[in-house]
């Protein structure tokens, strides 16, 4: 790892960040209630996107629409200087909201052939208040600054396959390649708080789908049979040594079978069994070690039983965020300058994962950072014994309080560019 020579932090906060959005939360917080009762699943957001391209032409962004399917890029020319990405995610997902609250969202749409309610429960509606309002911020800061703001809303963060998909479409060919890019997410911890990480800050995940092959019959005969449900069975309970026995204990990993399909009835054994789940780590060492043991154990579990080889097949669902080690330092020093050092925090990395690594692997260096969006009453009554718990993102009660997260989003972000730009 490298090490970081000290830099000249700015000590003072940027006059008039504050006064710019309190005037401006009203219009803000409309947006954000607008777009969370109009939610739009994975490269289907054309209103969400629209709306977003509305406010920014009106700003005096030069506008492209439909980059990778659905999404959004707003480009700023404000002299020479760096060019800067700041990303906020369009989608929401394919779950029923049930908060309660007066903007819920009642909307429905298709979800694979099926009728699903879709709802903001992972907090991307609050992402776009504060991209918005970012923009508007730094356009009042204009001579503050100089270089390009390269403002993009991606498309299908949830489903997967956003980033990648602007990407290919020339993201960084048909528009300028940023020298730095920052995306903040909401985070179930207290409003009014910052946590920041380098390095590793999400998880890499890693589809997993595994067919065994048996040979179907009676139930009542299962010596007639090669029984894949048993080889299931074995393989589900064995695939956690490779967590427990052959990855290093202090390094983080986690496989999940998430789902089991097989068989119709208790008196026929079926001819395959399917499972699907799921594998997360920070480190390509430890990815790689689990993959080898799982693709191992699958293997035993079926030559134990006489089976025919199992097949086997990994899903890329992107890589680790790796935060730039720079880039922090010299983001969270004007961070702590701007908001107090006691409002912007370290935190551990989170085991979710994120398609924001696909711009950081097209080499960006960026940052990656949470926002607390609870009320600190609700956080505090989560941690007593028995306490009612928080409800966290793709959870349909997460109910992120809009003022001041939403601020609290624009304030960071609009510090974290005006940082970027004047280095
Ligand atoms: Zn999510
Ligand atoms: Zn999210």
């Amino acid at each position: 790892m490298c090490a970081v020579a000290p830099v000249a932090f700015a000590e003072k906060p940027t006059p008039r960040i504050d006064a710019l959005v309190d005037g401006m939360y009203p219009q803000l917080e409309t947006i954000y209630k607008d777009i969370h009762a109009n939610p739009e699943l994975s490269f289907r957001e054309t209103r969400t996107a629209s709306r977003l391209a509305a406010e920014m032409r009106d700003l005096g962004f030069e506008v492209t629409e439909k980059v990778g399917r659905t999404g959004v890029v707003a480009i700023y020319k404000n002299g020479s200087g760096p060019t800067v990405l700041v990303r906020t995610e369009l989608d929401a997902l394919p779950m029923e909201e049930k908060t309660g609250l007066p903007y819920a969202s009642k909307a429905k749409a298709d979800w694979n052939g099926r009728e699903t309610f879709v709802a903001h429960s992972c907090g991307h509606d609050i992402h776009m208040a504060s991209w918005v309002g970012t923009a508007r911020t730094l356009i009042a800061l204009k001579d503050q600054w100089k270089g390009t703001l390269m403002f993009i809303g991606q498309p299908a963060e949830e489903a997967g396959g956003g980033a990648k998909a602007m990407l290919a479409d020339g993201l960084f060919k048909r528009f300028p390649k940023p020298d730095f890019a920052f995306a903040l997410h909401t985070s179930p911890s207290p409003y009014g708080f910052v946590g920041y990480r380098v390095g590793a800050i999400t998880s890499a995940a890693d589809g997993l789908e595994i067919t065994f092959k048996g040979r179907g019959g009676h139930g009542s005969a299962p010596d007639k049979t090669i029984d894949p449900i048993v080889i299931a069975a074995h393989f589900v309970t064995d695939v956690q040594t490779v967590v427990s026995r052959e990855k290093d204990p202090a390094e983080f990993g986690v496989v999940t079978i998430g789902a089991i399909q097989g068989g119709t009835a208790g008196n026929i054994i079926p001819d395959t069994v399917l499972l699907r789940g799921t594998v997360r780590s920070y480190k390509p060492e430890v990815r790689e070690k689990m993959l080898a043991g799982i693709r191992r154990t699958a293997k035993a579990a079926a030559a134990m039983a006489g089976a025919p080889e199992p097949a086997i097949e990994f899903g890329d669902g992107g890589a680790a965020v790796i935060n730039d080690e720079a880039v922090v330092q010299r983001t969270v020093a004007a961070l702590k300058a701007q908001l107090g050092a006691a409002k912007v925090v370290q935190v551990p990395p989170i085991t979710a994962s994120e398609d924001f690594s696909e711009y950081v692997n097209a080499g960006v260096p960026s940052m990656f950072f949470f926002v607390g969006v609870s009320d600190p009453k609700d956080v505090a009554e989560s941690l007593k014994p028995g306490g009612k718990p928080l409800p966290f993102n793709h959870s349909p009660f997460f109910a992120p309080v809009p003022e001041p997260s939403i601020k609290m989003g624009i304030q960071a972000m609009t510090t974290a560019v005006l940082t970027a730009m004047n280095k």
